[in-house]
Formats: structure tokens, C-alpha cells, sequence
């Protein structure tokens, strides 16, 4: 049976969300109906609100979120009503080439699952019956979500729900930066540019993985100060401090082993690049608009063999890593109650994302 569910809905880019009561569809077979408890507020939440991640609306927001489930549809033996789960936005089949050959992340059928489910349909209605798509194959900025069964992943239901949420985007993608993608090495020295949700976590990556000094950048001092709860060794702030190149070649003797960027312009991943070693890492963390360009010096490229790369998800093999970040969460190594700064009722999910734009938070998150 369909619920009725209030939900986050971008209607038009550039408005203000709006929270309607909608309809959510009974999960088909190989589907799962989820009771969300709690969903982070995610930068790429706003980017689809202002088309900088350029999906169609009207689109149910949410893509970070952790419930428990409450149906499951034909086929679906291997999880059941009352467990708890993590959403994964990419819904690894497990058998394309790159779910194969161990990059999940890449999964040609998650790929296809931008604003549907995997099989290219949606599960939400508005109150006129008119379908509203699923913001990153996700939409769980709502009471309840229908998602393929591969969209979720089991957890240990000691965890906070509120604290389980962000594991399933900011913490997976900034964490999943340093430890899946660049593989992070002990005593190394890092630069995060951009200390919002996902940098912090780039951050504390960096950290779990044993880094000596880690710079953080950003126009914030606010960020700044949540950088350092978060690990950070040093701290730039370009607004005040000019160019953080040349601060960070000084205090690196010659620049950084890795650096991740955090935000998602040609500007900054430029930066990124010149502030690595040679044969240092650059790992593009931030997702741009289409449009937006790098522009990189070619002639040293031979000599110094930097490495340039982005990080989907940071990584992400959900099934094996969400447990994993919860169980370095119980020992005391990864921060999940200093990044929720505040939580929202799904009516005031408006507040939550000015105060996402004003950065006044390490992590927001709207609990039902
Ligand atoms: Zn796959
Ligand atoms: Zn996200």
C-alpha cells in the first residue's frame, strides 16, 4: 500500500524547497519502502535547487538519509521489515563491469538512476497525481521512501539515526576521499580546500589515516574553526590570507603529498594541483556546474607526474564501507556527533537550507 508522506520538493530552480505531502508507491519487486528517520542537508541538495547540478524538476530532495524499513517488495529475501539502513544514492548492481572489477562507485546501472529508480521510473506522486522525480536516484528528504533494495544498506540499529544519515554522503564522500581514493599514508602532509560537510570529512579521513599536517583552506572562519574540531593542523583563509598556493608550497617544504578539493571550481582544483609535490595527488572531491572549466599548465606535467583524479563517492563500496565507518565511529575515531550541529523538523526543511547557504553549520540535518 502507498503512503502519504510530507516531502522536500524543489519545484523551480532558484525558489525556495517546499514541503508538500505526496504520495509514495508500494516498493515493486526487488524494491524496499524505507520510514525515513533522518536526512542530511547536502550541498548537492542545493545544487539541484539552483541548477548547478542540472536535474529536472520537480524533483523530491534528499539523497543522505538513514530509516528503517517498513516493506519490501516481491523477491526481496535478503532484508526485512523493522531493519535499519543507510542510504546508498548509488544503488551498486554488483554485476557491471565496474561493480566487478571493484569500482561500484562507477556502476553502470546506478548511473542510469538519476532522477528514477533503477528501471527508469518513479515511485512519487504530488497530491494531483502528477509524477515528481527522485532527486539522485534517492529522494528521501521525506516520511518515506521506495527505493531498489540495492539502494540500502543494513546497519547495527544501536546507531543514532541522525548520526547514520550523514555516513550515507558527506561523511562516505569526504572520508571515502582519503581512504578509498588517495589511500591517504601515514605521517603524510594534506590540503582540503573547502570545509563544509564533505571537506570536514575529507579532514578527519586524513587523520584516521595517520597525516602529519593538514591545511585546511576556505573564505570561512566559522569552517574554519569546525576544520580544526575535525583535525585540521593549520588553517588558511584566502580572504584574509591572499593566495593559498605559495602558504602551503612554504609549509609543505614543496608541496603537499595529497589535496583534495572540496567545492567544485576550475579555480580551486587549480589550486589543488599546484599545492601537490611532484608526484603528489589532486583529488577532486566537488562537483561543478557542466559548464565550469581547469586550466593547468602543461609543460611541467612530464616532470613532475602529479596525479590528477576525481572521487565519486568517495569510493564507495557501500555494503562494506557505511559498516565500517560506523564501527570507527564506535571506537571513538570518526566524528559523527561534532558534524551535526543542528537538527529541523521537515517544516522548517526552508530554515535548514538558508543556513546551509549562510555555512553556519557543520552538518544540518532534518529528523522525522
Ligand atoms: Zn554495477
Ligand atoms: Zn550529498
Amino acid at each position: 500500500m502507498g503512503k502519504q508522506a510530507k516531502a522536500v520538493v524543489c519545484r523551480e530552480w532558484n525558489k525556495p524547497v517546499v514541503v508538500e505531502t505526496i504520495e509514495v508507491e508500494s516498493p515493486k519487486r526487488g524494491e524496499v519502502m524505507v520510514k525515513i528517520g533522518a536526512c542530511g542537508v547536502c550541498h548537492s541538495d542545493l545544487s539541484a535547487t539552483n541548477g548547478t547540478i542540472p536535474l529536472p524538476p520537480p524533483l523530491v530532495l534528499g539523497h543522505e538519509a538513514a530509516g528503517k524499513i517498513v516493506e519490501v517488495g516481491e523477491g526481496v529475501t535478503d532484508i526485512a521489515v523493522g531493519d535499519t539502513v543507510i542510504v546508498s544514492w548509488i544503488p551498486t548492481c554488483g554485476k557491471c563491469r565496474f561493480c566487478v572489477m571493484g569500482q561500484p562507485q562507477l556502476c553502470d546501472v546506478s548511473a542510469k538512476a538519476t532522477v528514477t529508480l533503477p528501471d527508469g521510473t518513479s515511485r512519487l506522486k504530488d497530491k494531483d497525481g502528477k509524477t515528481l522525480n527522485h532527486f539522485a536516484g534517492a529522494g528521501v528528504m521525506a516520511e518515506y521512501a521506495t527505493l531498489h533494495r540495492d539502494s540500502v544498506i543494513k546497519i547495527d540499529p544501536s546507531i543514532g539515526l541522525d548520526k547514520a544519515a550523514i555516513v550515507g554522503c558527506a561523511v562516505m564522500t569526504g572520508a571515502g576521499a582519503a581512504l578509498n581514493t588517495a589511500r591517504v599514508q601515514p605521517g603524510s602532509s594534506c590540503v582540503v580546500i573547502g570545509a563544509g560537510g564533505v571537506g570536514l570529512n575529507a579532514i578527519q579521513g586524513c587523520a584516521i589515516a595517520g597525516a602529519k599536517q593538514i591545511i585546511a583552506v576556505d573564505t570561512s572562519d566559522k569552517k574554519l574553526e569546525f576544520a580544526r574540531t575535525f583535525g585540521a593542523t593549520d588553517t588558511i583563509n584566502p580572504s584574509t590570507d591572499g593566495d593559498p598556493v605559495g602558504k602551503i608550497l612554504a609549509a609543505t617544504g614543496g608541496g603537499a603529498d595529497y589535496a583534495f578539493e572540496c567545492i567544485g571550481l576550475g579555480a580551486t582544483i587549480q589550486q589543488a594541483y599546484n599545492c601537490i609535490r611532484k608526484g603528489g595527488t589532486a583529488v577532486v572531491v566537488g562537483v561543478s556546474k557542466p559548464t565550469e572549466t581547469v586550466t593547468l599548465g602543461a609543460f611541467l606535467m612530464p616532470f613532475t607526474e602529479k596525479v590528477l583524479t576525481g572521487s565519486m563517492y568517495g569510493g564507495a563500496r557501500p555494503s562494506v564501507d557505511f559498516p565500517r565507518l560506523l564501527d570507527l565511529y564506535k571506537a571513538g575515531r570518526l566524528k559523527l556527533d561534532e558534524l551535526v550541529t543542528a537538527t529541523y523538523r521537515i517544516d522548517d526543511a526552508p530554515r535548514a537550507f538558508d543556513d546551509l547557504v549562510a555555512g553556519v553549520n557543520a552538518r544540518g540535518v532534518i529528523v522525522f
